[in-house]
């Protein structure tokens, strides 16, 4: 135990649950066909167990499985919810600073071809609030994009609110709830959103497989053409093992889901009180409450986060304020809430999930103190 490697990146991605494996695997071999290719046994089976899974999602999530479409992603998801109301050059749309590089760069790409975009700024804590959307709105606003959890400090976004303030004006609002189905309370039915974004392998499904929910009503013409297979929002062949192993991914995470995410409250709460009472220099970004379970970001003033993470090679860590594109430099949504860029350059990332228990974070924290002081003594 003591030299296993402990995973503590939880945000990024999760391993599929071995029960997820064993759904999915049938439909590699004995049951591989296509589900459009409904004239023969083979696709038959394969369009039955995608009905099924496709079921299933709609259940648990309390829509009509007409509104569920399967994608790659949630990033492919995000696209298609963006690219598929917002098309007509002066459209306004309106997203904030906190948001994923796959809905900010979209909207930027967007507003590249003469779309109208406003990225609302959040408060200290990651908050966007519905006055703000509110305000923002024009009357040519077709789309407004707020996450339901942030992936960096865990705020979660009062969507609710968002949704309602957006349904009053007529506008469609898209949610990235990435981060926050299996994990937190998602309801379709009280979060009166139009579009929303999800992936499986952030609760324990296979990787590149997403899902796409479209409220009954909304237009949305997706730029995914081709053979038209789910619902003509995205064209291809359906992978029909990944969304049997969406569906039961789901399911396993929604039946635990209270109980694992107070679980995993306690332990980050846990977390958070030792670093900050043990470790000098060492302040919690993002809000205390409405934060994601398993969510805790935090920066060590003047510490070099590269050695650090070279020092707990243990430990499989975040910086959190990492660049896509490999430069050094703060992350937006970092930048957005007001963060020091020298100490957001300093914050790790602890993304806290099924496999982590006390014992684990009494060994990080012995770490990070013994590292942390290391490198001090080191650097003056
Ligand atoms: N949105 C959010 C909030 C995310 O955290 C992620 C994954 N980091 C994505 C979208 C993209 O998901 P995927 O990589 O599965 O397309």
């Amino acid at each position: 135990m003591e030299d296993k490697l402990i995973y503590l990146d939880h945000h990024s991605t999760t391993p599929c649950d071995p029960r997820v494996v064993d759904a999915m695997l049938p439909y590699f071999y004995e049951d591989f066909g296509n589900a459009a290719a409904i004239v023969h046994e083979p696709g038959r089976r394969a369009a039955k167990a995608l009905e099924e899974a496709r079921s299933k999602v709609a259940t648990l999530l309390r829509c009509k499985a007409s509104e569920i479409s399967f994608t790659a992603g949630a990033t492919e998801s995000n696209n298609i919810a963006i690219r598929g109301v917002a098309s007509t050059p002066g459209h306004h749309v309106i997203t904030t600073e906190v948001e994923h590089s796959s809905v900010l760069f979209t909207m930027e790409a967007l507003a590249a071809q003469g779309i109208e975009l406003t990225v609302l700024q959040p408060d200290r804590h990651g908050f966007i609030t519905p006055g703000q959307v509110s305000a923002a709105l024009r009357e040519s606003t077709v789309l407004v994009s707020v996450m339901a959890a942030n992936a960096e400090f865990g705020t979660l976004e009062p969507v609710t609110d968002i949704a309602d303030v957006c349904r009053q004006a007529g506008v469609t609002f898209h949610t990235d709830a990435t981060q926050a189905v299996g994990k937190i309370p998602f309801d379709l039915e009280l979060v009166r959103c139009g579009v929303a974004s999800m992936s499986a392998h952030k609760f324990y499904g296979p990787k590149g497989i997403g899902a796409l929910f479209v409220r009954e009503g909304t237009e949305l013409s997706s730029p995914v053409t081709g053979g038209g297979q789910e619902h003509k929002m995205r064209s291809g062949t359906v992978n029909v093992a990944g969304a049997v192993g969406f569906a039961e991914a789901l399911s396993i995470a929604m039946e635990k889901r209270d109980e694992e995410s107070a679980r995993l409250l306690e332990l980050r709460d846990f977390l958070w009180d030792r670093i900050i009472d043990e470790i000098p220099g060492a302040f919690v970004n993002g809000p205390r409450e409405a934060r994601l379970p398993g969510n805790l970001h935090v920066s060590f003033d003047g510490v070099d986060i590269e050695a650090l993470l070279h020092a707990m090679r243990r430990f499989a860590l975040s910086t959190g304020s990492a660049c896509a594109s490999g430069k050094k430099e703060p992350s937006r949504a970092l930048r957005a809430i007001g963060l020091d860029p020298k100490l957001a350059l300093s914050s790790l990332r602890f993304g806290l999930g099924r496999s982590n228990d006390e014992k684990q974070l009494r060994l990080l924290v012995d770490d990070l103190k013994r590292s942390i002081s290391r490198l001090r003594e080191i650097s003056v």
